[in-house]
């Protein structure tokens, strides 16, 4: 692999893969270069049809097909009615949520936390989190960000511009550990935090 500028690209854009530095990058193109037809071309395909077809929802920061229309009412792809929200920073954090099954409501993805969004706090999607807890009759906003300084900052920022709802705003419990990011958090803990997850008073 000397001096072919594609796969020069191709690797420095895959070391920028979570996980992946420049030697592991080169395994991965080697193996699907040596299998163009099972993998090199369908994943050129699928990567174009990702990225023409899934966006992210700009009300609740959930990914979405861009052929469904979101609106404050019916943002969510979900055909069940909720009463809780539950506030998270990313897409992988409600994925881990999901599958340790202890919480039944909507997500709300934030897409990050407030230091890294200083310039512009409306991409926290905050002011849509507050139009659908009017319009949906939310009656409990659980916040579980991460029990970072940055997540904790943001939770308490969004529990402040709550306060001009009259929603209920919970926290999960504070038996995460210091630094836990949710995503990385084992079922058994994801349950005890939720299930002693503690009212903010307003
Ligand atoms: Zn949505």
């Amino acid at each position: 692999m000397q001096n072919i500028p594609e796969i020069e690209n191709l690797i420095k854009l895959i070391s920028k893969l979570p996980g992946l530095g420049p030697k592991s990058a080169k395994r991965i193109i080697l193996k699907m270069i040596n299998n163009r037809q099972e993998l090199l071309k369908p994943m050129a395909q699928n990567l174009s049809e990702v990225f023409k077809n899934v966006v992210r929802c700009k009300i609740c920061g959930t990914l979405k097909p861009n052929t469904i229309d979101c609106s404050y009412n019916n943002c969510e792809i979900v055909e069940k009615k909720y009463n809780k929200i539950c506030v998270v920073e990313n897409i992988s954090d409600q994925w881990a949520i999901e599958s340790s099954s202890i919480f039944q409501g909507y997500f709300h993805i934030l897409g990050g936390t407030l230091s890294n969004n200083n310039s512009n706090r409306e991409d926290l999607l905050i002011n849509s989190l507050i139009e659908r807890i009017n319009k949906d009759d939310i009656e409990e906003v659980i916040l579980a960000t991460s029990a970072t300084v940055e997540g904790q900052t943001t939770a308490f920022y969004i529990q402040d511009s709550l306060k001009k709802t009259d929603v209920k705003v919970s926290k999960l419990a504070q038996g995460l550990p210091v630094g836990g990011e949710i995503e990385n958090l084992d079922d058994g803990t994801l349950i005890s935090a939720f299930k002693n997850r503690k009212k903010l008073e307003a």
